[in-house]
């Protein structure tokens, strides 16, 4: 991608009504514009991050056999008030049409996709199952300060699964705690599974947290990684020493980014979702729910990974995999300027046809410090300088080093591909 083509360029400052730290680099990068408060739109340097978070996702849920499927986002006011939520979900957005129907605006999926899941599961040959979805999400957030971790719209993996008994749903339980592992180390992520509460259905369930300085929720955890629990169910505190000698527990203030939630058979009961044993007897079919926040991902990530220039993306997220730059645009190499442009165009159509993901800041009218500094800000794992002084090699540095080094081109396209 060129730079000059780019839509969404990056900015000096943020609004001053932004106050989240994921906000405001994210607005200065171009990668998100606010809508109204707790609503964003995302620019195309944004979709990119969106959409690997997405398929980072996307292959672990396939790996433990979730189906991916799509559910709507205006859904049936019956089925919210036969699970007595079209009252008691607090955050649901109602809509009135000018038909005068009323419709939720889905906040989550459990109404949308039993109702379906009873229309196949009938013996106990259709269990388990799992799907899921990556979706628009509405929720009237009374809190919506933290840019893209707390949103009213916001995209959401949310998995569903279904089982004959308790026994075949922790199995897969378990299988979905491994999955997150994965899926948070591959965005560069230190995740701490976490207790929590379970609410109507269970005792528990398990939250995966991210240690930031402004996060919402507090945890307490043992340093040596056995033990961690939301302080609202925390049955001990902080100093205590921890059973396996790893000394003192800490707390710590933290993001949500992904929790996994036995249901039992609360849904299946709402609307008598059952299925034949093997003696043809009829049993309710026992559920769990397993969320990811996609946006609230991107803006947790931006938390951990900046610093005092902008953001520092892991390279499994990052918009781009290198940041190509050309420097003699500069009036005073005017003389010179022809020879490293077209040489930078070459390295760029190079890297292209080996398929490395490129954004090319081809501006001529640009200054190298103003081009060092995007680079910076947008944060892509490796910058890529193009000069007079670099003759006919490369200069390579990563985002997180200050370290530089001359290569020949094709030793920078082996390190990318
Ligand atoms: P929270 O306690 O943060 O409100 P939740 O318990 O309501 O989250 P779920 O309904 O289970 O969360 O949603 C699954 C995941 O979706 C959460 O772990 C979080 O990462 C994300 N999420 C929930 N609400 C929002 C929101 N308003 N904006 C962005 N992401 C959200
Ligand atoms: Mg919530």
């Amino acid at each position: 991608m060129r730079y000059s083509k780019l839509f969404g360029k990056t900015r000096k400052q943020a609004p001053k009504d932004e106050t989240a730290t994921n906000a405001k680099l994210l607005f200065r990068g171009g990668f998100i514009r606010r809508e109204v408060a707790g609503v964003y739109n995302y620019l195309p340097l944004g979709i990119r991050v969106l959409n690997k978070i997405s398929n980072i996702v996307r292959e672990e849920m396939n790996a433990i056999g979730g189906q991916e499927l799509l559910l709507s986002a205006l859904q049936n006011k019956q089925s919210w008030e036969k699970t007595g939520r079209w009252t008691a979900f607090d955050a649901l957005f109602k809509l009135t049409s000018v038909l005068e129907n009323e419709y939720p605006l889905g906040p989550t999926h459990e109404e949308v996709i039993v109702p379906i899941a009873k229309q196949f599961i009938s013996s106990y040959k259709d269990l388990p199952l799992s799907v899921y979805q990556i979706q628009t999400k509405f929720r009237d957030e009374k809190r919506a300060k933290s840019g893209i971790l707390r949103g009213r719209e916001f995209l959401m993996k949310d998995l569903y699964s279904f089982h004959k008994d308790e026994k075949d749903f922790n199995n897969y339980y378990e299988s979905a705690k491994k999955a997150y592992k994965k899926v948070f180390k591959r965005m560069g992520l230190d995740v701490i599974e976490t207790q929590a509460g379970g609410g109507a259905f269970s005792k528990i369930s398990h939250e995966y947290q991210v240690i930031t300085e402004n996060g919402e929720d507090e945890i307490i955890y043992c340093p040596g990684g056995d033990f961690s629990a939301n302080i609202e169910v925390s049955p001990v505190k902080e100093g205590k020493q921890c059973d396996l000698g790893h000394g003192p527990l800490e707390r710590a203030r933290t993001i949500e980014v992904g929790n996994i939630f036995p249901l039992g058979t609360k849904f299946s009961d709402a609307f008598g979702l059952t299925y034949k044993n093997r003696d043809g007897k009829d049993l309710p079919v026992v559920m769990g729910c397993y969320g990811i926040g996609i946006t609230r991902l991107m803006g947790a990530i931006v938390e951990v990974h900046h610093d005092d220039k902008g953001i520092v993306w892991p390279e499994g997220v990052a918009p781009f995999a290198a940041h190509l730059i050309h420097l003699g645009g500069a009036k005073k190499v005017q003389s010179s300027k022809f020879k490293v442009q077209s040489y930078a165009d070459q390295v760029y159509e190079k890297l292209l046809k080996a398929g490395v993901e490129v954004l090319y800041d081809d501006r001529e009218d640009v200054s190298a410090g103003q081009k060092f500094a995007d680079c910076d800000l947008i944060g892509i794992p490796v910058r890529l300088v193009v000069s007079e002084k670099t003759a006919g090699k490369v200069e390579w540095k990563k985002r997180t080093e200050t370290k530089t080094q001359l290569l020949d081109l094709s030793e920078v396209i082996n390190r990318l591909t």
